[in-house]
């Protein structure tokens, strides 16, 4: 399924292990713990979230003029610059495809929607976006209802945790992307949601 997957973990274990600081590893390793729970109390690929929890924060972290170069030379959108938030899961993607040879579509969207969730979102992509929000070191009001959520109805958590992160872009006044907008209006059933 996913081609030379041991070397890759391999590879980017050795990578976080050098680059990332202390605090990104510790967020990283618990990321991955929880989405493969996640990934085995919902029957999705153990694997595949595995590896796209170890790639979804490759580019956080990463000085602002480092994230515009990356933006710039990978030909993204210019509302990218300057807004590492929205890029480093974009920028991830593009570079695990091109470096480090991963091409399965689901695992890189995972990395890619990380951030802000979009509509039609995959069971995997859900997962992803879960277990980045409630890893056991995060925590924010409502971190804990979140957590119980994520295992009873995996939708509502993903709705609650979208219009919690909207509430919280809003009062600081940070660009909010207009895929959890549609991701929102989705998962409302606004966007004729199939209960899926
Ligand atoms: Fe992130
Ligand atoms: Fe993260």
């Amino acid at each position: 399924m996913l081609k030379g997957i041991s070397m890759t973990t391999g590879c980017i274990l050795e990578y976080i292990e050098k680059n990332y600081s202390k605090e990104r590893q510790i967020h990283t390793f618990s990321v991955r713990e929880t989405a493969v729970k996640l990934a085995a109390f919902y029957g999705a690929d153990k694997e595949k979230a595995e590896i796209a929890a170890l790639f979804h924060d490759l580019f956080r972290g990463v000085p602002e003029k480092v994230v515009n170069f990356y933006v710039k030379h990978l030909g993204m959108d210019k509302k990218y610059y300057n807004n590492p938030n929205l890029a480093h899961g974009k920028i991830a993607a593009l570079i695990m495809e091109r470096d480090y040879d991963i091409s399965d579509d689901d695992v890189l969207n995972a990395v890619r929607y990380h951030t802000t969730g979009r509509p039609q979102m995959s069971l995997l992509e859900k997962i992803i976006f879960l277990a980045d929000a409630i890893e056991p070191g995060r925590e924010y009001p409502g971190v804990d209802n979140l957590r119980a959520l994520a295992y009873k109805d995996i939708d509502e958590a993903c709705l609650y945790s979208m219009e919690t992160t909207v509430e919280y872009i809003r009062e600081k006044g940070f660009p909010l992307d207009n895929d959890t907008v549609l991701a929102i209006n989705y998962l409302k059933g606004k966007e004729g949601y199939d209960g899926q």
